[in-house]
């Protein structure tokens, strides 16, 4: 037996059995790093020495009787989420030598529940972007085809899962960043309900559209994942005092009477990839035939969301990312003698070209003159297509879409056109402006073997009807046992 290519759930339940120790689990995930990515580029740091420890202490609570769910394994973590002495640089030269002195309440969650962290992992510099290829160290590429894209912006986190070199992983997602690379990697990514999850001690891009959430092997995996890591926490003003079910409880309700709707804005565009749509296709007459029934339903607002998002998003990130000036954190221009230009100098090298973009729009957007024109704009568009939604709700339990429009790109092939990949994020980026959750599940792969996947978008604090749905779909379908050949 392969101990790294187990799921989270089958690996639990050899570790409880005694049959495995974590140490061996740790032991397989990190030979397997160390064969692999330098080819596929997953992480950025490898905490090798520490998991060694936490695989111990695993091993004690499993012994003791004690032991979580997630005791013993192994995972890896987006290079947003602050660790406590462990370096998290969100893949900028801004942030290369910042080490928080502090913990992520997911990371002290995990940490609470025996987990082991093989690392930090790859991803679009603060977050920015769909192809993990704004990362200031390198792009990581895709398990399936090392010529193309993983997604992003949590590549090295959907890569790592894909390849085998960690059992599940935290991403985040401000636009479609845990879906679309979950997509693109034939595994499963969950974004949660805005609140649902703590994001203190995550580095913001934009804040009321960021959420954390799991990228895993599989539906069981997610929902074991998305168990330990939500709740209330009194040090994010944002999180939702909701309370949490155990999400695997549901999982094999089936969706007999569930109503799915089928937004007509989403599939009537000639801008979807004759693969992917069929795939959508198959995965609709399979839910059918389990006994979900099918509406259609309208999102009058939809051809306005990329461009609200891509107004407020970088607004928020503009007025996020003033903190970054040499004085408190990362890296300083020393050759400076004045503080302006010490200033200016540290940001004009320590920001990559998609985040000097993004600023400029905020900035631009925020600017007294063009706020009425621009961010209040926006906002109140927003509010419109938060409207679509609630209405659509009134009908239907789930709507359901492809992730994406396209599967995973060469790599390269749009880093002169962002507005072709801004485009992309159609299907996605709703859900984070209305703060809905929202999961991919694979569903499917091209005639060139690229993994596509299936976009389901629940009510508030829905995630469970979500959760059994796909579970629901999965249990028909061999997609998510496929691994690449690497
Ligand atoms: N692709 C989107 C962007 O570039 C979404 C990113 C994200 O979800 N972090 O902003």
């Amino acid at each position: 037996m392969t101990l790294y290519n187990l799921t989270i759930h089958e690996a639990a339940d050899l570790l409880h059995k005694k049959e495995i120790r974590p140490k061996e689990l740790a032991q397989s995930v990190f030979q397997r790093i160390r064969s692999l990515d330098e080819q596929i580029g997953a992480y950025i740091t490898v905490t090798e020495e520490a998991a060694m420890i936490q695989a111990d202490q695993a091993e004690q609570a499993i012994l003791n009787g004690t032991a979580s769910p997630l005791a013993g394994i192994p995972i890896s973590i987006k290079d947003l989420i602050c660790t406590e002495g462990v370096k998290t640089t969100c893949a900028s030269k801004i942030l290369e030598n910042f080490v928080p002195t502090y913990d992520a309440t997911v990371i002290e969650k995990l940490k609470s529940q025996d987990a082991v962290f093989t690392g930090k992992v790859n991803m679009d510099e603060f977050a920015m972007g769909s192809t993990t290829e704004n990362s200031a160290l390198r792009p990581t590429v895709n398990p399936w085809k090392p010529n193309h894209s993983p997604g992003g912006s949590s590549g090295g986190s959907a890569a790592s899962v894909a390849a085998s070199m960690c059992l599940g992983s935290l991403g985040s997602d401000t636009g479609g960043s845990i879906r679309q690379p979950a997509s693109h990697c034939g595994i499963v990514g969950v974004k949660p309900t805005y609140g649902r999850v703590s994001r203190y001690g995550l580095v913001a891009f934009a804040s009321s559209l960021d959420q954390i959430g799991p990228l895993t092997k599989d539906v069981t995996d997610a929902a074991l994942l998305l168990n330990a890591i939500s709740g209330y926490d009194i040090k994010d003003s944002t999180s939702a005092p909701e309370n949490v079910p155990d999400f695997t409880r549901n999982l094999k309700d089936g969706v007999k009477g569930l109503k799915i709707g089928l937004p007509k804005e989403y599939f009537n565009t000639d801008g979807i990839e004759e693969d992917v749509r069929s795939a959508t296709e198959k995965a609709i007459e399979i839910l059918k035939s389990q006994g979900a029934e099918f509406v259609d339903i309208s999102l009058p607002h939809t051809a306005y969301a990329v461009a609200s998002y891509y107004v407020i998003a970088p607004s928020e990130a503009s007025s996020n990312l003033a903190r970054y000036d040499g004085v408190k954190y990362g890296i300083r221009d020393m050759d400076q003698s004045e503080l302006l230009s010490m200033y200016k100098e540290t940001r004009s090298k320590g920001f990559g070209l998609e985040v000097k973009r993004r600023i400029i729009i905020g900035t631009y957007a925020l600017s007294s003159g063009y706020y009425d024109a621009y961010y209040k704009k926006a906002s109140q568009v927003r509010t419109l297509i938060i409207n679509d939604f609630k209405k659509a709700f009134e009908t239907c339990d789930l709507l359901l879409s492809p992730v994406s429009p396209s599967p995973a790109g060469i790599i390269g092939e749009h880093s002169d056109d962002p507005l072709k990949l801004y485009l992309s994020d159609i299907f996605t980026i709703s859900a984070n402006l209305a703060g809905l959750p929202a999961m991919s599940v694979p569903c499917g792969f091209t005639k060139h073997e690229l993994p596509v996947g299936l976009h389901l978008m629940g009510r508030h604090f829905d995630e469970a009807t979500l959760l059994k749905t796909a579970y629901s779909f999965e249990q028909a379908t061999e997609f998510h046992k496929k691994r690449p050949q690497i």
